[in-house]
């Protein structure tokens, strides 16, 4: 066995792996990268929507050249029958090919210095005390008998593995009740770029619910309250991107399904160009995001904006927070350094995606009618549209925006379904910001009691 040391060992190389190696060497520290696919098969395969602006935020250059797949186009939102809209022209949402993004955060990684290992089969972790010291791998052949097995020892691992939780599954600290995800808070999305195969059929299309090409159209609600089909004919009538996705829950079609059932139904959509789909984390971000040794990032955390299910922002801003606050350490690993991360992240991103994962709990429970309503009463309008797509907070404040919204509501008994559900909103807002700010297990354990509390408010019955 082969023995390799380096300060950070990062597992997994999608957009929270690829981008937290390439920060962490940035910062100076000695990293190892290391995926069980080949490189060039890591993280998403499929085309994700993004807010550009944000890649500025952490320090990326913006998606440019063959990363792109769309950009600079107006966005159509639709209630489930097609009789409400809200047009949001231009958000600044680019429409991004993850396998190229991720490849050229891999490659900025090595001409930094990180060290790459792919097609590695984690076998064993071994501890000091309670505490990650180094873990076993097989490189090389799938079937797991042969191959070279080596170990990599570290001072801090960055479990990047996405819902399979590689190494948290394994270490108490970070795998609580809490961390587990359960069905209902799981979404099962398919997206596919196909060729459009009957122009005429298309153009009749878009003509017939008066959409543009280039248009992003979501439709709101197809299969159940959280639910969603995005469907974008390109401005050149050549390839329409379609997303579906829903929550994993039998009594509703999952994403790949509902695709199935659009292609069914729209003959004009032609051949595959590319795609793929999996599972997504909505739960909000779990309260421990570290412990000796290690770091959670991306899927892995459950670091998602579960409103829409978006994670590459999510991952990639708490890649540079994990960066940031370790850089410089002789430890990284260490727990008050750690801490660091943990803090900046609940109290910035944290606090944003967990109010909104109260709505997207709320958004579950409705019906296709109430969806409707949301449209008719104005509580789905551009400026709301257009934090979700940013991901930040509404403005004006989030009890003020939500009060005026409210009295707007002629429905007495709709108004004081959602008053109810989304009074939780600015608490948890408050809560997250409020993320003791200094390492300190017995307020953090009061912290993430209260957290738990909140986030598991009934919302409604289902
Ligand atoms: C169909 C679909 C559409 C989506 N659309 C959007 C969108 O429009 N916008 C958006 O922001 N987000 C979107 N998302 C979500 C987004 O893709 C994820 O949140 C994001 O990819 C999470 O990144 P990650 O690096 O944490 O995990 P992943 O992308 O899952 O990457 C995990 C990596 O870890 C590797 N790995 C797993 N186990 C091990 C192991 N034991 N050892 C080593 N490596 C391992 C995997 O091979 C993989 O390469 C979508 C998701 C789906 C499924």
């Amino acid at each position: 066995m082969t023995l390799h040391k380096f300060d950070v060992a990062v597992l997994g190389a999608g957009p929270a792996g690829a981008a937290s190696a390439l920060f962490l060497s940035r910062a100076g520290f000695r990293v190892a990268l290391l995926e069980q696919r080949a490189f060039a098969a890591a993280g998403p395969s499929w085309v994700n929507a993004v807010y550009a602006a944000a890649f500025d935020d952490v320090g990326l250059a913006r998606p440019h050249g063959d990363e792109i797949d769309a950009a600079d186009f107006d966005v159509t939102f639709f209630s489930a029958d097609m009789q409400m809209r809200l047009d949001v022209p231009k958000p600044g949402y680019v429409n991004i090919r993850m396998r190229a993004i991720v490849d050229r955060l891999i490659r900025d990684g090595f001409a930094a210095g990180v060290t790459g290992f792919d097609e590695m089969r984690l076998q064993q972790l071994h501890f000091t005390g309670e505490r990650l010291a180094a873990a076993d791998f097989i490189r090389g052949n799938p079937a797991g008998q042969s191959g070279e097995s080596c170990r990599i020892e570290a001072k801090l691992f960055v479990d990047c593995t996405g819902l399979a939780g590689a190494l948290k599954q394994q270490i108490a600290a970070v795998n609580s009740l809490a961390a587990n995800t359960q069905d209902r808070d799981i979404c099962i999305a398919q997206q596919e770029n196909c060729e459009v195969s009957d122009v005429d059929a298309c153009r009749a299309f878009l003509t017939r619910y008066n959409i543009l090409p280039g248009t992003l159209v979501s439709i709101l609600g197809t299969a159940g309250g959280y639910s969603t089909m995005s469907v974008q004919v390109s401005r050149d009538f050549s390839e329409v991107g379609l997303l579906a996705g829903s929550m994993k829950d039998a009594r509703y079609p999952s994403g790949p399904q509902m695709l199935k059932q659009f292609r069914g139904g729209h003959s004009w959509v032609g051949k595959r160009i590319l795609g793929g789909g999996g599972s997504i984390p909505l739960n909000a971000p779990l309260g421990t995001l570290t412990a000796p040794g290690i770091a959670l990032v991306g899927n892995a955390a459950n670091q998602v904006f579960s409103t829409h299910g978006s994670g590459v922002m999510p991952a990639l801003q708490a890649a540079r927070m994990l960066s940031d606050a370790v850089a410089g350490a002789s430890d990284p690993g260490a727990a008050d350094v750690l801490w660091k991360y943990t803090a900046a992240f609940q109290r910035s991103m944290g606090a944003m995606l967990a109010t909104y994962n109260i709505f997207r709990r709320f958004s579950e429970t409705l019906s296709a009618d109430e969806i409707g309503k949301m449209f008719r009463y104005g509580l789905m309008n551009e400026a709301m549209m257009i934090s979700g797509i940013r991901q930040q907070m509404p403005s004006p404040s989030l009890s003020d925006g939500l009060n005026a919204l409210l009295a707007a509501v002629r429905d007495p008994a709709f108004a004081a379904r959602m008053a109810k559900a989304l009074a939780g909103m600015p608490l948890v807002y408050l809560h997250y910001r409020n993320f003791p700010e200094k390492c300190n297990e017995a307020e953090f354990l009061r912290w993430q009691r209260r957290a738990e509390e909140l986030n598991a408010t009934n919302l409604s019955p289902r």
